[in-house]
């Protein structure tokens, strides 16, 4: 029989209230050894569903805490077991005094992630909708919950199910083929196959190629912003921060000058690396400026190489463009309320010619000009290739992604056997292997390492 588990759901640190979760068939009858009605009487029993108000005591009839507990039957509980909940106030002291009192009576501490673990192995939720709900806690902006919620709710696996459900069939009329000969089967032919295999490669990829979005939306876009001392940049940070501000916070643990701030920028969560720099004095950006910014740059999803329209294109300027040139670069050339439109377009034709950037911004960070293009600019890079904002089921988690992307190296190399005229036998091969890949992200076949992997990045108590 498994042990009856328990840990302190709530998040550490003062609390209006604090639960403490316990799961498992000894549920029930550990908390009624712990708990008395206001009038000091036991309870016989927890109803289903039911709120009961008492007391929390000690082994010696003192009461610990006020408390409410709840009692939710198996199989419909989070974890397909008895869970009982016990809700007290959120002090530490007399949470942890419970939890105590809970494992003294019966009770052993969970793991991380345990609850949800078992979750899964009781069939509440696949591998994949657990995972969801770790990402539903660490959410950081509501497109990135949206997608938490819906893999959840298994849209995603509804997906995979039914691009697996096609595989599976592929896989069996190819090896009735194999197998049977002699029988009098439908004739398969080559051409059907590879376009079979072909519309079932084409969902994958668009699923694989939503990873990218799906990671940003998750984690936040890496901006950077770089140039040369007085081009603006502090401006345009705190053009950015000052209208679209969600939160700002100094990551603890981090150093002084590696500040990274948080905002919301067209609906992008963008994590802004190295803007403590930016702000100090000219002297020192002068000296270290852009040694560090190149670091920042160097694991940035979007550059932002800033000039000085008015001022032109210094030589200077022109040797950081060319650093960090990249297919996700935007070069702005700010403060054009002070350029004209002539000095602008030969710029942009240097910049084009000579830097290889293509996307170019005309933005003045002082009136705010050119802000929205600069926006929708980094929203392309999001936003790219088929992925649409409303609608698509996003891939938001890496293991997931990177699944997908084996399976696709065997779809294609299914396709090719069978372009190729080869025995049906190889290509039956990579479509079993793509199937069967595609079944670790449900949790259908997958190993134990790989859930014990998955379910150790998860807190107590969840
Ligand atoms: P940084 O050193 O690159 O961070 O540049 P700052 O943001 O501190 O700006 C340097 C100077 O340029 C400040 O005096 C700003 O007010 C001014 N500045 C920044 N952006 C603009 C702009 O778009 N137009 C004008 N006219 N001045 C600007």
């Amino acid at each position: 029989m498994e042990d009856t588990i328990t840990a302190i759901a709530t998040a550490p640190g003062e609390g209006g209230i604090g639960i403490i979760r316990i799961s498992g068939s000894e549920a029930c009858d550990t908390v009624l050894r712990i708990f008395r009605l206001p009038s000091g009487r036991s309870v016989e029993k927890l109803d289903n569903r039911m709120l009961t108000y008492g007391n929390i005591v000690d082994d010696n009839g003192s009461v610990i805490d006020e408390a409410m507990v709840v009692y939710m039957q198996a199989p419909h509980s989070y974890t397909g077991e008895d869970v009982v909940e016990i809700q007290c106030h959120g002090s530490m002291v007399s949470l942890r005094k419970i939890l105590q009192l809970v494992l003294a009576h019966g009770a052993v501490m969970a793991d991380r992630g345990e609850f949800t673990k078992r979750a899964f192995l009781n069939g509440r939720l696949d591998l994949a909708e657990a995972e969801a709900v770790i990402d539903i806690i660490r959410a950081r902006s509501d497109r990135g919950l949206d997608a938490a919620v819906s893999q959840l709710q298994g849209r995603l696996s509804g997906r995979i199910s039914s691009i697996r459900k096609d595989l599976a069939d592929l896989d069996s009329d190819i090896i009735a083929h194999i197998e049977y000969p002699e029988e009098d089967l439908e004739e398969l032919e080559y051409p059907d196959l590879i376009k079979r295999v072909s519309v079932i490669r084409n969902a994958v990829a668009r699923l694989a190629d939503s990873a990218s979005t799906g990671r940003i939306l998750r984690d936040g876009l890496r901006l950077s912003i770089v140039g040369r001392p007085n081009v603006g940049k502090s401006s345009l940070l705190n053009l950015i921060l000052n209208q679209d501000r969600a939160i700002v916070t100094d990551i603890p643990g981090t150093t002084r000058d590696t500040i990274q701030e948080y905002a919301t920028v067209g609906g992008i969560p963008v994590i802004l690396t190295d803007t403590a720099g930016i702000r100090e004095t000219d002297d020192i950006i002068e000296k270290i400026g852009i040694e560090r910014s190149r670091d920042s740059a160097d694991t940035a999803d979007v550059i932002i190489v800033m000039t000085d329209s008015a001022a032109g294109i210094s030589r200077e300027d022109m040797e950081i463009l060319k650093q960090y040139s990249s297919d996700h670069t935007v070069a702005v050339l700010n403060k054009i309320d002070i350029s004209d439109d002539d000095m602008l377009r030969s710029e942009e034709d240097l910049v084009r010619s000579e830097t290889g950037i293509s996307h170019i911004v005309r933005l003045s960070a002082f009136s705010g000009e050119g802000r929205d293009v600069l926006i929708d600019t980094i929203r392309s890079f999001v936003y790219s290739g088929e992925v649409s904002l409303e609608n698509d089921e996003l891939v938001t988690n890496v293991r997931h992604a990177e699944l997908l992307r084996q399976a696709l190296v065997y779809l294609d190399e299914a396709s090719s056997m069978l372009r190729g005229g080869e025995a049906l036998d190889f290509a039956e091969t990579d479509i079993r292997s793509a199937w069967h890949l595609l079944g670790e992200i449900t949790g259908e076949a997958v190993s134990e390492d790989i859930i014990t992997e998955v379910f150790s990045r998860f807190c107590l108590g969840k």
